[in-house]
């Protein structure tokens, strides 16, 4: 005699099993009777195609628990950046400071002034939460912020070059990773990019046998991710704002990244400036909010006020305008650089790319040990070894900084065993994100600040081969 085959329960006495309550006061009821109604239908597929299924109240619980957590977790996860690039896009570029969070917490948390003249009681533009700041920093007349600066290169071509040309070198027709291209922004602008000079050599005259009737402007791009070494010309932007205004044109200039310091101050590499740029006669300069600046993603437009406000005008200046908690956290990290000399301390983005290379090495000999004990049950060497990190963001792409990171190489010639490992990191409940080059997994540790080495500890320690 053999007994029926076990059959699933029905969705109404599953939501009504005593182990499922604490789900359903955890994620709601809706949430949990699809997660129900998933788990059931993942069951009877599997018994349909032979396999044994239990269908008893704790098996089906802890599958239907799994899967809720799995599926309500949130997407967006904290990491450790031990990738060596420090300002790393596809890990969210700047780090905020304290003084940026706690003003974009008030914002989220609050009614703010933010298109509000608390002095009549009308109506403000957002531009002014930031608007002086910027000009004391840069030297500029006005400003105005977007998304991002992508947005604020193409909002300043679609307003001042639509059907008109821009004159370029051919050595700065950048393309910026994710689908930042010179000639492609352009376009889609509705400006007609017209190059000169040679990929590596551009001269004044170049320039000045381009201008026509029909040219809108000179623009500059700063070559941010690559550099062009060797027999090569540039022309300064002192001459193109020089010849530019001999023909009663704007001089502007894409920045890229843009810092608002002379970061040679920090002992890094000087990276130019928007105010070098406005000094040197640029019109319009425009720049990134989340790479050297250290704060949230924006693009950034500082110039001459009559060309800010027609700027401004453009319809699409509402469809790329940022919103309160971008404008809280930018004027918050503005406000730091009115005081250079404690910006090292706190804009965080600019500790991480000063720490010396002795704190980091001491901090990645604590943490030797425990790595060792994390990966003993993988057949690898783990070393603390010099490193060098990368400023990232396509910022100051040939400087290096001297760092340390926890370095494990396979034991044997079988190096299948890092991309395990570097899975297994991924993997864990706070991602650990390193990387593969050379035959050697690195975590850099330059931006594992001192508060997190708990943490990260506690992150190896739940690693399993
Ligand atoms: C990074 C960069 C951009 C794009 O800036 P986003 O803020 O990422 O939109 C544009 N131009 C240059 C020269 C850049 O370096």
């Amino acid at each position: 005699m053999h007994s029926a085959p076990p059959r699933p329960p029905s969705i109404d006495r599953v939501l009504n099993w005593t182990a499922v309550a604490p789900l359903i006061a955890e994620y709601g009821r809706e949430p949990v009777l699809a997660g129900a109604r998933n788990v059931l239908d993942h069951a009877r597929t599997a018994a349909r195609s032979g396999e044994l299924v239990n269908y008893t109240e704790p098996a089906l619980t802890a599958r239907l628990a799994a899967h809720l957590a799995l599926h309500h977790a949130p997407r967006l996860k904290r990491v450790f950046n031990l990738t060596g690039t420090v300002l790393h896009t596809n890990l969210g570029r700047a780090p905020l400071p304290e003084a940026a969070v706690d003003a974009l917490v008030m914002a989220a948390r609050h009614p703010c002034a933010l298109e509000y003249d608390l002095e009549t009681g009308g109506r403000g533009d957002r531009d002014d939460v930031v608007e002086e700041v910027l000009c004391e920093l840069t030297g500029a007349e006005a400003a105005t912020v977007v998304n991002n600066n992508a947005a604020a290169v193409f909002l300043l071509l679609n307003t001042l070059a639509t059907k008109k040309q821009v004159i370029v070198s051919r050595g700065e027709l950048v393309e910026i990773g994710g689908a930042f291209r010179v000639p492609d922004i352009m376009s889609r602008a509705g400006a007609r990019l017209v190059e000169v000079g040679t990929t590596n050599r551009t001269h004044p005259h170049d320039f000045a046998e381009a201008i026509g009737p029909r040219t809108a402007m000179l623009m500059k791009v700063h070559t941010s991710n690559y550099a062009i070494q060797g027999f090569a010309a540039s022309v300064s932007e002192a001459d193109l704002a020089a010849l530019a205004h001999a023909h009663d044109l704007p001089f502007v200039v894409d920045l890229g990244s843009g810092t608002l310091t002379d970061l040679a101050r920090f002992g890094l590499p000087h990276e130019p400036t928007p105010w070098e740029s406005i000094a040197a006669g640029a019109d319009l300069v425009t720049f990134s909010g989340d790479k050297l600046l250290g704060g949230p993603q924006a693009g950034i437009l500082v110039g001459r006020r009559a060309l800010i406000q027609r700027i401004r005008k453009n319809p699409l200046k509402r469809a790329l305008r940022v919103g309160k908690l971008t404008l809280a956290a930018l004027e918050a990290v503005l406000n730091l650089y009115r005081d250079p000399d404690r910006l090292g301390d706190r804009l965080a983005a600019l500790h991480l790319l000063t720490r010396p290379a002795d704190e980091i090495r001491a901090q990645a000999e604590r943490l030797l040990p425990p790595a060792r004990q994390a990966l003993a049950g993988w057949p690898v060497n783990v070393a603390v070894e010099p490193t060098l990190s990368q400023i990232g963001s396509g910022s100051l792409p040939v400087d290096r900084l001297e760092s340390h990171a926890l370095v494990v190489r396979p034991g044997s010639r079988k190096s299948g065993v890092l991309h395990d490992i570097e899975r297994a990191l991924r993997g864990l409940p706070l991602p650990v994100i390193g990387r593969i080059a050379d035959g050697a997994l690195r975590l850099d540790l330059r931006c594992l600040s001192a508060a997190d080495e708990a943490d990260f500890a506690a992150q190896l320690a739940l690693l399993k081969p």
